[in-house]
């Protein structure tokens, strides 16, 4: 049962996350198929990066805390995270509380392909070679799982993996995560899909109070606190200048004054 991990780990009363109940992604035929990846940056007690590669209907999960690197001479500590459901793929928002709690920004996604014949078997033997097609990360990679060190506690064990960028035409020096650090899907960054989101799920659930990162979330509220207003004064404009429109020709004491406010354009 590849989502027991998963849905143990949510209440999906509490979380916005995709339950999986349509656990596995049908496939029709394997040949002409495109095998979904993709990366969530994942602003929670620590921000990370999660690597997600669909094989047999569900997601692959390895949490990146540097994120990828186009850089082949970089080893990224990879950490296998349980298997996540199909859905999760295209999935950007806030998770309020609980597992994982904090903001998950769709970074990148495209399709994959293995570069072995047998995904489980790489898989096994800890060795999965692998290409990207996305909008962010290209070419040839491969995730090797690594040693456990000797203080590695049993529910850890086999889950620590090394991603390496293979040198290519795709691999380079270019920073990645710094060049290019916002959404594929909404092409904001953590504020804007906390002003999109409802803005009273952030009160419960600040993913961590203290530290560098409580820190960084904080800045991150404070810049959403003021997009929702910049845009709650702004629907509160365009209903005013609705009412006036719809008011008759009439000009009223003040029109001058909001009408060459109005010109001014979207703020
Ligand atoms: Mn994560």
């Amino acid at each position: 049962m590849p989502l027991d991990e998963y849905t143990r780990k949510r209440d999906f009363a509490k979380t916005p996350e995709p339950s999986g109940a349509r656990k596995t992604r049908a496939r029709k035929t394997r040949q002409t198929a495109s095998l979904y990846f993709c990366v969530q940056k994942h602003l929670a007690s620590r921000l990370h990066y999660d690597l997600r590669l669909e094989h047999n209907g569900v997601l692959l999960s390895w949490a990146v805390p540097k994120g990828p690197s186009l850089d082949h001479r970089d080893k990224h500590m990879a950490v296998q995270t349980e298997d996540h459901p199909y859905d999760y793929g295209d999935f950007e928002g806030v998770i309020p509380e609980g597992y994982g709690a904090g903001i998950v920004m769709l970074w990148d996604h495209g399709t994959w392909q293995p570069e072995v014949e047998d995904v489980d078997a790489a898989l096994r033997k800890g060795d999965l070679k692998f290409t990207l097609d996305g909008y962010k990360l290209k070419g040839s990679w491969v995730i090797v799982r690594t040693r456990d060190r000797p203080n590695t506690s049993p529910s850890q064990r086999g889950r620590s993996w090394l991603l390496i960028k293979h040198r290519d035409f795709w691999s380079g020096a270019l920073d990645i995560t710094t060049f290019a650090p916002l959404s594929v899907k909404s092409e904001g960054d953590f504020d804007d899909i906390l002003a999109a989101d409802m803005p009273d799920l952030w009160v419960t659930g600040r993913p961590s109070r203290g530290g560098a990162t409580g820190k960084r979330l904080q800045e991150i509220i404070d810049k959403a606190a003021v997009k929702i207003i910049e845009r709650e004064e702004r629907q509160a404009k365009t209903t005013k200048q609705t009412q006036y429109r719809t008011s008759g020709t009439r000009r009223a004491p003040g029109r001058t004054s909001t009408t060459k406010a109005s010109t001014r354009g979207s703020e």
